[in-house]
C-alpha cells in the first residue's frame, strides 16, 4: 500500500519495559539489583535521517529497527549520549602511533614483534625495517596514507581496502560476525537472522547530502546506514556499522577479525569514523561536525574509553543540551544519576526500580482529555487505498488505557517537535 506523500516517518511504540544490565554484571552473575530500563521504545518502519538525527540528540538509539530511550534515572548504570567534535579533535600521540603502526604494517610489511611494542624505543628498530612514514599531517591524511586508491607506492607489503556500502546481508559478513563474537563475547548461538534484524535491518530513509559540488569519490553521495568494510588483501577483516546523518556519523557496532587484535582495530576504527564526518563536513556538508559513539556508561570501566578522543561532550538528561566531559565526570564520579543542567536533580543511591516506576509520574496514563496528545498523527487508510497522516483525536484509539500509555511514553521520550513529523501505528 502506497504512504501519502509527505510521510517520512512510520513508528509503533512498544512496551517499555526493564532489561538486565549487561554493563555491570557478567552473564552468569546477574542479579536483580542490576536492571536498566526504558523510558520509552518503539519500532520504526521508515525514519528520516533528520528525524533520527533528532531522535539521538535526546537520548535515543537503535538497535535494527527497535529505538529506545533509556531511563537514566531508574537504570543502574545510567547510559548518557556522547559525541565528539570530530572539527576541533586533535589526536593523541598514542592515537597517532596506532595508525602509523598500521600504516607501517600495510605498506612495509612490519614484523609482528615490532608492531607490538609501542614504546617510543621500538621506533629506531621499525625505522630500520621499514622506511620511516612522512609526518603526521592531518587526520584525514593518516588514515588514507596506506590505503588503495590514496598512497603512491608502486609496490606495498598488504593491500588495504576501505569501502562504504548500503547495509546489507552477506554471507561473509555474518561470518566475520559470528567469530567475533564467539572470540571476543564467548557468545556462540549467533544466526543469520539475529544479524540480519541487529545490524542489518535499519528504518533510515536515504536522502542526498548536500554536497555544494562532486565531492571525492570516497565519500557517501546519501545519509543512510552503511557498513564499512575493511579488506586485508581482500579478506574482510573488520566492519563498521554506521548512519550518517545530517550532523554526525553515528557508530552503531564495530567488529573485527581477533588476529588484528593487536592493531586495536577499535580505536583505529573510531579514527576512521572522526575522519569520514571530517571528510563529509570538508567536502562542504557543512552541518556536518560530530562522531557519535552512543552510551558514555561512567559505571562501566570498559566502555569509559570513548572518553578518550577529545572534545567530548554528554547530553544532559534532562535539557539534552551538551556538557564538555570534562564538567561532567567529578559529577559522575559523585552520584549514581548526574544531572549536569541542574546538579540538585542528581540522586546518590540507586532507588529501588519497582516504587521508583510506580512513583514516576512519567509512567502514569494521561486522561484522554489531556491536550498531550493533540500533535499525534496516525496512519490511515484513505478512501483510494492510500496510507495516509491522520489526527489521533478524530479516531477512538485513545479509549484504550495501553495506546495512551505507550503513545504517551514515546511522545515524551520523543518531545513535540520531532512528535509532529511521525505518523504513528497503533
Ligand atoms: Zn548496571
Amino acid at each position: 500500500m502506497a504512504l501519502a506523500p509527505g510521510i517520512e516517518s512510520v513508528v509503533s511504540p512498544s512496551p517499555a519495559g526493564a532489561t538486565t544490565c549487561g554493563y555491570c554484571s557478567p552473564p552468569g552473575q546477574r542479579s536483580e539489583a542490576a536492571t536498566n530500563c526504558h523510558a520509552a521504545a518503539l519500532h520504526a518502519y521508515l525514519l528520516s535521517c533528520s528525524v533520527y538525527q533528532g531522535m539521538i540528540d535526546r537520548g535515543w538509539r537503535r538497535s535494527g529497527t527497535y529505538c529506545y530511550k533509556p531511563n537514566l534515572r531508574l537504570g543502574c548504570c545510567p547510559q548518557y549520549t556522547i559525541r565528539l567534535d570530530t572539527l576541533k579533535f586533535q589526536p593523541t600521540r598514542g592515537q597517532r602511533k596506532l595508525l602509523n603502526r598500521w600504516n607501517r604494517y600495510v605498506l612495509y610489511g612490519e614484523s609482528d614483534s615490532s608492531v607490538m611494542d609501542v614504546d617510543e624505543s621500538s621506533k629506531s628498530k621499525s625505522c630500520r625495517k621499514g622506511k620511516a612514514l612522512p609526518p603526521f599531517t592531518t587526520l584525514p591524511a593518516a588514515i588514507h596514507e596506506a590505503e588503495e586508491g590514496f598512497h603512491n607506492e608502486s609496490e606495498t607489503a598488504h593491500t588495504f581496502e576501505v569501502t562504504l556500502e548500503p547495509s546489507s546481508y552477506t554471507d561473509e559478513k555474518f561470518q566475520l560476525y559470528k567469530k567475533y563474537q564467539a572470540e571476543i563475547h564467548k557468545d556462540v548461538e549467533n544466526s543469520p537472522s539475529g544479524f540480519k534484524r541487529f545490524l542489518v535491518d535499519s528504518p533510515l530513509n536515504t536522502e542526498p547530502i548536500p554536497y555544494p559540488s562532486e565531492p571525492p569519490d570516497h565519500l557517501p553521495r546519501e545519509y543512510g546506514s552503511y557498513h564499512q568494510m575493511y579488506r586485508l588483501d581482500g579478506k574482510l577483516i573488520a566492519l563498521g556499522v554506521i548512519d550518517i546523518l545530517p550532523k554526525c556519523v553515528s557508530s552503531v557496532y564495530f567488529m573485527y577479525d581477533s588476529t588484528w587484535e593487536r592493531y586495536s582495530m577499535g580505536k583505529i576504527s573510531a579514527l576512521r569514523e572522526t575522519s569520514l564526518a571530517r571528510e563529509i563536513q570538508e567536502a562542504g556538508a557543512s552541518e556536518m561536525g560530530y562522531l557519535y559513539m552512543g552510551f558514555y556508561i561512567y559505571s562501566c570501566q570498559k566502555m569509559r574509553y570513548k572518553g578518550d578522543y577529545a572534545p567530548s561532550y554528554l547530553a544532559d538528561p534532562e535539557t539534552h543540551e551538551w556538557y564538555p566531559l570534562a564538567t561532567c565526570t567529578p559529577l559522575l564520579a559523585k552520584h549514581r544519576y548526574a544531572c549536569f543542567s541542574d546538579p540538585s536533580h542528581s540522586s546518590e543511591e540507586g532507588e529501588n526500580l519497582e516504587a521508583a516506576i510506580a512513583n514516576d509520574s512519567q509512567s502514569q496514563p494521561m486522561p484522554s482529555s489531556s491536550s498531550e496528545f493533540d500533535f499525534v498523527n496516525i496512519l490511515a487508510k484513505s478512501d483510494t487505498g492510500q496510507l495516509i497522516s491522520k489526527p489521533i483525536r478524530d479516531t477512538g484509539y485513545l479509549s484504550f488505557r495501553e495506546v495512551r500509555q505507550e503513545l504517551g511514553h514515546c511522545i515524551r521520550g520523543l518531545g513535540q517537535d520531532l512528535t509532529k513529523d511521525i505518523v504513528f501505528t497503533v
